[in-house]
């Protein structure tokens, strides 16, 4: 797998802001290269940029999408859909499909999804026949799908890098160690 994309239908600026975010530091944080808003939020879009600019990577949003055009042009370029929804397959029996695909757009929804995107799509698959969350959803599906371990990943580039340890937490703040170096 090459790009993958996300894509959050159905976002409510009020109601939703919090799950939005974990959507896009989900997709970040395992491997997606950007996300598509499709609603007006660009408090969040930007939160969540700010985050990627910290924490290093190429991650993007953007921000007010129309999800039928999105769609559309991620297909004429030779894209494939997966909608996550709890109706689908089940995603054991989709992955060995899906890990072929170069290009993987992978569509969340928040309230109901139109049945468009169920026809849309190119798999329609489900994390489990139980309803959950999209967020879990998303991380179960991209560390399924992952070709290498999106837990090893490494961020470039970042403000900031945790230092892993047993007890406590250390995180290196570049723009003080280059300032230091000066
Ligand atoms: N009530 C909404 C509907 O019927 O379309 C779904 C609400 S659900 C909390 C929000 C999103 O979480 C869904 O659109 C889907 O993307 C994801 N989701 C929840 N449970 C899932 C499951 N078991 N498998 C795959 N995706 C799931």
């Amino acid at each position: 797998m090459k790009n993958i994309v996300i894509l959050r239908l159905g976002h409510r600026p009020q109601r939703d802001k919090r799950i939005t975010t974990h959507v896009g530091l989900t997709a970040r944080a395992f491997g997606a290269e950007g996300m598509l808003l499709a609603s007006d939020d660009p408090k969040l879009s930007n939160n969540l940029l700010d985050v990627a600019q910290r924490w290093g990577g190429d991650f993007y949003v953007k921000n007010n999408v129309s999800w039928k055009s999105e769609i559309k042009k991620w297909k004429d370029e030779g894209g494939k859909v997966c909608h996550l929804s709890m109706y689908g397959v089940n995603l054991p029996d989709a992955v060995p499909e899906i890990k072929e695909c170069e290009k993987l757009m992978i569509v969340v929804g928040a309230e109901k999804v139109p049945f468009e995107i169920y026809e849309m799509a190119d798999w329609n698959v489900a994390v489990g026949n139980q309803p959950h969350s999209e967020v879990a959803a998303l991380a179960v599906t991209l560390d399924r799908i992952a070709e290498v371990d999106p837990l090893g990943a490494e961020f470039h580039g970042g403000e900031l890098t945790v230092v892993p340890m047993e007890c406590g937490k250390q995180v290196i703040d570049h723009r003080q160690t280059e300032q230091g170096s000066e």
